[in-house]
């Protein structure tokens, strides 16, 4: 292990839970189907990989319990969890723990559970308010039951709640998906966050798109449209866009995926998830753990960790991913605690790569910020490959 940095810095700790239900086609997260899932034997490695990672006391300032299903695991489970991460590592009083839940899996019992245990934030992974969407999102829960798990999760006391949703699927209208955007405001979550389907590779959905190419696939225009009318319709309901994909109301984004765009060091702990910090040299090490349970829980559990891969940035290469990361903010890139940590120079590169961009007013660029402009997040992908160069 490199040692860290800026010690006086916050830590962040994702946890993955690798198990669901069922294996949606559009998937590519690492999730698993079983018919027996082993809580104890994951819970005895991940507790393994804590320790062996909390090398450091840098205190703790959000938790994401991610997956997966997260909602599928017993509330006992989650406690001895925490726990176990309060007796390890300075876990701060007001630290934001935020837990994925899926509607299908809403339960009264272990939702009281989990909100004892100290999760305070719940995102709940609703995809959509139209029962045919869902259906073929392979989605194991119907509008109804998504509306449930809500009024549940508002009773065991989270006043803290984001909602998923999807959009640009096949054959979706601009009123349907308004439609479901409409019932989602109605609820009155916290937090929205709203992505755009994509195909991703190795999954059974880049099948079917490959066999039928004559499927209504949402042309690019139209999933524009999706995006800014997606964007001014939240903003009149009070939640601003504060990231790409998420929207809040004032005080409620999400701190911990807040930190991932800020470029803040943390640890990943389970199957398949990955873990960063920054080492002396200015650059960053970074890991990614073992995504198969069972070869995740046997090596964590007797050595404490079960790296599959690991690499180590360069200052310059740190520099750039940062960039981008900040350009996915609202706010984007703050120039000053930007230069403190890599410099003058790397910070001028940067803002000089996206010279082009702001000469036609799709970058702003001023002394304090580089930021993309309203006009500019549809062409976000072509401005990462910029600054990418
Ligand atoms: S519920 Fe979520 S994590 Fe599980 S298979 Fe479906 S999309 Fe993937």
């Amino acid at each position: 292990m490199f040692a860290m940095p800026n010690m006086d810095k916050n830590l962040r700790i994702y946890v993955h839970i690798p198990y669901c239900a069922h294996k949606c086609h559009y998937c590519d997260f690492n999730s698993h189907v079983r018919k027996q899932i082993d809580w104890d034997g994951w819970l005895a490695a991940v507790s393994a990989e804590l320790r062996y990672r909390a090398t450091e006391q840098r205190p703790v300032a959000s938790v994401f319990i991610g997956g997966g299903t997260p909602s599928l695991a017993p509330a006992a489970t989650i406690a001895s969890l925490l726990q176990c991460m309060r007796d390890t590592l300075p876990l701060l009083d007001d630290a934001e723990i935020t837990m994925e839940a899926n509607p299908g899996t809403a339960d009264a019992g272990r939702f009281y559970g989990y909100h004892a245990a100290g999760v305070n934030r719940l995102s709940i992974g609703v995809q959509s308010l139209h029962n045919e969407e869902l259906r073929w999102l392979e989605r194991i829960h119907d509008a109804d039951q998504a509306k449930q798990a809500f009024s549940l999760a508002r009773s065991a006391g989270f006043d803290n709640i984001n909602l998923d949703l999807m959009y640009a699927l096949p054959s979706q209208s601009w009123q349907q998906w308004q439609a479901s955007l409409q019932q989602a405001i109605a609820l009155q979550p916290d937090h929205l966050s709203c992505y755009q389907l994509t195909v991703e590779v190795n999954t059974r959905l880049a099948v079917m798109h490959a066999n039928n190419p004559d499927m209504d696939w949402p042309e690019e225009s139209l999933a524009c449209r999706f995006f800014q009318s997606t964007r001014e319709l939240l903003a009149a309901a009070g939640y601003a866009a504060y990231e790409i994909s998420n929207y809040a109301r004032a005080g409620h984004h999400c701190r911990h995926n807040d930190g991932y765009w800020r470029y803040d060091d943390y640890i990943g702990i389970g199957p398949g998830a990955a873990g960063k910090h920054d080492t002396n040299d200015g650059g960053v090490y970074r890991y990614s753990n073992m995504r198969s349970p069972e070869k995740y829980i046997e090596q964590a559990t007797q050595t404490g960790h079960a790296v599959a891969d690991d690499e180590q940035l360069t200052a310059a290469e740190a520099a750039r991913e940062a960039f981008w990361l900040g350009l996915r903010r609202q706010q984007g890139v703050e120039h000053a605690p930007y230069r403190a940590r890599f410099g003058d120079s790397l910070l001028q590169q940067q803002r000089h790569a996206c010279r082009k961009w702001q000469a036609n007013g799709n970058i702003i660029d001023d002394e304090q910020h580089t930021a993309i402009h309203d006009q500019g997040w549809l062409l976000a992908d072509e401005i990462a490959a910029s600054v990418f160069e």
